[in-house]
């Protein structure tokens, strides 16, 4: 009885079912993106809506546990359970951070741990609904003989160990030594074709879109509207974790713009079937050393902006030339958005003093928070609001990060927080002269 189906973001004619092999229209060569026949999804009120995704909250029935499928009829609502390739991912914890609130003059502060999934990132929101529809198209005879994506380290984790859960062969293409450690070996633990490719994330991006012309090998990309099904449920379980109250602020560390563009996605489908009636205000937050959507911010969108991305902590967001810029800029418009930027010793001060607070924050959310303190310092977001930072990624698949900035090792970085370890004799009176020393402090 529901529906939904590919068409032209930009508005050119024609509409295509999600179980072709189709990525941007075929007439403007733009992005597609899901329309749901909200027509028919407003038979339920948004009550309805409500009480039914609070009876799925933590139920063992298949696939409903999951928090992208507790919200399926809104994800692919014709995907047959059968073919769900599930991880259980989403219900991901919304942190409490009240010392790093009261410490940054938020108080309502809260952290949504979008990495503490199955592998360490929210691209695992997205993924699962990709390989989803591929099992479908492959059970219904599409000759497709693989799944690959370009990646900054996290979309080819996903797409590895959901390949691997559906026993789909994947291929993913990754820029050589641009990725973590524990980024890399996810992929090759899973049994993926890993390419480690002599060019960065957009050399890798321009030709795994050749490779997937033959329609044998399936994108992963965000530029797959897919994707965004799946990150979309990230805002509404936020929502529903505050029993539907919207918060003031979205604060979300971008790159490629998928992800943001999906938050607001999800946030104004909520609007439109009647669970909320009031919108959240959106922050982009970015990489100065790769900043495309901040300088067309600045420039009041007026066109997109592409540059060749520099090295940053935050890899994951190493991206130059942003795949989903109008999807994102038409959100960052919707929400009354700001962007704002963090340099290198932003990122790695605002992750610091954050794990200070018990969290264990990835570069990219370190980026958020960087952008967060920016603007309370400014005055645009108040001391009264409730702010959700978006988490991005598990601050343990970033390691060396973390290392050298305790070891003071990183560039461009006054390691004011670094914590390195206290080496000593096995000595108890140079180990109690020490702990004086350290305790009268
Ligand atoms: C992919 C990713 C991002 C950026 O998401 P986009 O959709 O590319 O904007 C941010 N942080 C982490 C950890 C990521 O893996
Ligand atoms: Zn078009």
């Amino acid at each position: 009885m529901y529906n939904a189906h590919f068409r032209c973001f930009r508005g050119c004619p024609g509409q295509w079912p999600l179980y072709d092999v189709i990525y941007t229209c075929p007439n403007c060569g733009g992005l597609l993106e899901v329309v749901h026949d909200t027509d028919a999804l407003s038979d339920r009120s948004g009550a309805a809506w409500m009480r039914l995704f609070e009876t799925r909250s933590g139920t063992t029935q298949f696939p409903y546990g999951s928090g992208v499928w507790r919200y399926k009829e809104w994800v692919a609502p014709d995907l047959r359970d059968e073919n769900i390739v599930s991880t259980f991912e989403g219900n991901t914890n919304l942190f409490q951070a009240v010392r790093l609130g009261e410490q940054l003059g938020v108080p309502d502060l809260w952290v949504k741990q979008s990495g503490n999934s199955h592998t360490g990132s929210f691209k695992d929101l997205g993924m699962t609904v990709l390989v989803s529809v591929v099992k479908q198209m492959m059970e219904e005879g599409k000759p497709i003989q693989a799944v690959a994506c370009a990646s900054t380290g996290d979309t080819s984790a996903a797409l590895a160990a959901y390949g691997a859960t559906a026993g789909i062969p994947t291929i993913v293409f990754l820029p050589q030594g641009k990725v973590s450690r524990a980024q890399l070996i996810q992929p090759i633990a899973n049994g993926a074709t890993v390419l480690a490719l002599d060019t960065d994330f957009d050399g890798c991006m321009r030709i795994v879109k050749e490779v997937t012309k033959d329609n044998t090998i399936y994108l992963a990309n965000s530029m797959n509207s897919l994707r965004i099904e799946g990150q979309k449920t990230v805002g509404i379980e936020v929502v529903q974790q505050f029993d539907w109250a919207v918060p003031d602020w979205f604060v979300i560390p971008v790159g490629n713009l998928g992800n943001v563009s999906a938050l607001g996605k999800g946030l104004l489908m909520m609007k439109e079937l009647g669970i909320i009636s009031k919108l959240p205000k959106i922050v982009a937050a970015q990489a100065e050393h790769a900043n495309p959507f901040y300088q067309s911010y600045q420039q009041g969108f007026a066109e997109k902006i592409a540059i060749n991305a520099r090295s940053t902590l935050a890899t994951a967001i190493r991206i130059g030339d942003p795949v989903s810029y109008e999807k994102a800029a038409a959100t960052l418009q919707h929400f009354e958005g700001v962007v704002e930027q963090a340099s290198e010793q932003e990122l790695a001060e605002a992750a610091a003093r954050a794990d200070l607070t018990g969290l264990y924050t990835c570069p990219h959310t370190g980026v958020a928070l960087a952008a967060l303190t920016k603007l309370i310092d400014r005055g645009v977001i108040q001391s009264h609001e409730r702010v959700v930072v978006i988490s991005t990624a598990h601050g343990l698949k970033f390691t060396q990060f973390k290392v050298s900035y305790h070891d003071d090792e990183l560039d461009d970085v006054a390691a004011r927080y670094a914590n390195p370890p206290i080496y000593l004799p096995a000595d108890l009176d140079v180990v109690r002269k020490t702990l004086d020393r350290k305790l009268a402090r």
